[in-house]
């Protein structure tokens, strides 16, 4: 209707419904009278609009007849009888797993592997989250009492490493995920996961009570990250903070929203994923929540593993804010989906786009950071900050060191996400000039100072007015993610 309203005028648009000028006056006494084209899209209800043919009513008067003597949602009454045929599970199976057998499009493994997925994180959803998931999503399900291949009688699914990536970077782009980056769990990687845990030739995650050490199973040889993003206008209410009154000193609180609804994300799409992967006869372990569950607060501090992770994989480059910084998302990612798996995926490469070099002349983020943490040094240090003798940085990488005794003193981050909203990095490939000056620096530091000056000119902290927020335009405003609606249809 956007492209229909920019192209053609009110008459075209009568001449092509065969409407003439006798006809439209007939037409306002049954319909409203509009002036032009975006006019008849107003409606009077409400501030969002309904398309012009839809016209209202009055209260209680449907477009169907209602006799208020008869109607008693009292009365007794059955809901979706439950009829043989509908109650009956084994014709269903086996048609369904006839196809499955046979191949048929939309059938396959794969194909089902999805549905069974959002099936049980539905169940699982709605029954409260009851039980640490432990590694295991296979909770009761209304259509599949256990799903997978030796539910269906087919063979675990088969392919290449290479497509094997393609399909699960198709599948969790469905779920949420935009990008989706792997790193191989060779000797290396195991050192960048605590001293709680060990390795093992065991099936699922296996828990020591007596010392908490969880030993992983050796079987998972790649782990998957997916990019997690924040939303971008949200994030951008906290870039400026309070001048005055009492909340001087610190960002408005609103923005903060745009991390919980992303972790609200990281949770749903992980469940989504790791379930997939168990319809195609793979396992999933969520190496943010492994061992005791979702539920245990010491065990989600396991989402220290999200930086160093993302960075080998290639989701971004470690930055200044000490947080991973994307090519095309900026700072504006929150912790992403850590996922092991004995699928068998190709591995992808650390990115460099310039972003750990532009850190260097930028400092935009330190020089807003009102905890004073982040460090604002030209040169990143092997040195590490310490508290009560024990360092609070990571030893053996050359980076910018944040004091985290600032931080907690301040409030961080329980209190801040402004350098998340503020970073150059963050601003969306629409707008032309961003995809040219991120191409110029991941090519070239020439310009960095240059870019970096013109990010302070021209996108200083703004006055994000709240008021306008909440009375945002809602048939035009693009910045909510809207569950069933794809970004774009052609
Ligand atoms: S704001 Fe500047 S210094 Fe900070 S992470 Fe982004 S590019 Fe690096
Ligand atoms: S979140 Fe922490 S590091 Fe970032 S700007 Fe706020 S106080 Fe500074």
């Amino acid at each position: 209707m956007t492209k229909f309203h920019s192209i053609i005028s009110r008459r075209d648009f009568m001449k092509g419904l065969g409407i003439t000028s006798a006809g439209l006056g007939a037409m306002a006494g049954i319909g409203p009278v509009f002036k032009d084209l975006d006019d008849m899209m107003a409606s009077p209800s409400g501030n969002f609009k309904r398309s012009w043919w839809v016209k209202e009513r009055d209260f209680r008067d449907l477009t169907i007849d209602v006799d208020w003597n008869v109607l008693d949602i009292r009365k007794p009454f059955t809901i979706a009888p439950l009829t043989m045929k509908l109650l009956e599970e084994g014709p269903r199976i086996e048609r369904r797993g006839a196809a499955m057998r046979a191949n048929i499009k939309g059938d396959r493994l794969q194909d089902h592997a999805v549905t069974e997925a959002l099936d049980r994180v539905m169940n699982y959803v709605k029954a409260g989250a009851p039980v640490p998931l432990n590694q295991d999503i296979n909770v009761a399900s209304t259509q599949f009492l256990n799903g997978g291949p030796d539910y269906w009688g087919t063979p675990c699914w088969e392919d290449t490493p290479e497509e094997n990536l393609q399909l699960v970077r198709s599948v969790m782009h469905y779920f949420g995920s935009s990008q989706v980056f792997v790193f191989e769990i060779d000797d290396y990687m195991k050192k960048l996961f605590t001293q709680e845990v060990s390795w093992g030739d065991v099936d699922t995650p296996q828990v020591n009570q007596s010392n908490g050490v969880i030993t992983l199973p050796n079987k998972c040889k790649w782990g998957i990250v997916g990019a997690i993003k924040q939303n971008s206008v949200i994030q951008k209410y906290g870039i400026k903070v309070h001048e005055d009154g009492p909340a001087k000193g610190y960002q408005p609180h609103f923005a903060e929203a745009s991390c919980y609804d992303a972790y609200i994300d990281l949770h749903i799409v992980s469940l989504k994923i790791q379930a997939f992967l168990q319809g195609l006869g793979y396992s999933g372990v969520d190496a943010q929540f492994v061992g005791s569950g979702r539920h245990d607060p010491i065990r989600s501090l396991f989402g220290q593993y999200s930086v160093p992770f993302s960075a080998f994989a290639g989701l971004g480059e470690m930055s200044r804010a000490n947080i991973i910084c994307s090519p095309e998302y900026g700072l504006g990612i929150r912790r992403p989906v850590l996922m092991l798996t004995d699928l068998p995926l190709t591995p992808t490469k650390p990115v460099d786009a310039g972003i750990f070099n532009f850190c260097h002349t930028c400092k935009i983020c330190a020089n807003n950071c009102p905890s004073g943490q982040l460090s604002k040094d030209d040169e990143p240090s092997w040195e590490v900050h310490n508290y009560q003798g024990q360092p609070i940085n990571r030893s053996g990488i050359c980076s910018y060191r944040a004091d985290y005794v600032v931080a907690s003193n301040f409030g961080c981050p329980r209190d801040c996400s402004l350098c998340q909203g503020i970073c150059p990095f963050n601003h969306p490939n629409e707008a032309i000039i961003h995809p040219i000056i991120k191409g110029t620096v991941g090519a070239t530091p020439i310009l960095d100072g240059f870019f970096a000056n013109m990010e302070r000119f021209m996108y200083s902290p703004e006055n994000m007015d709240m008021d306008a927020w909440w009375k945002r335009d809602l048939n035009s405003w693009s910045g909510d993610a809207l569950p069933g609606f794809p970004s774009r249809v052609d």
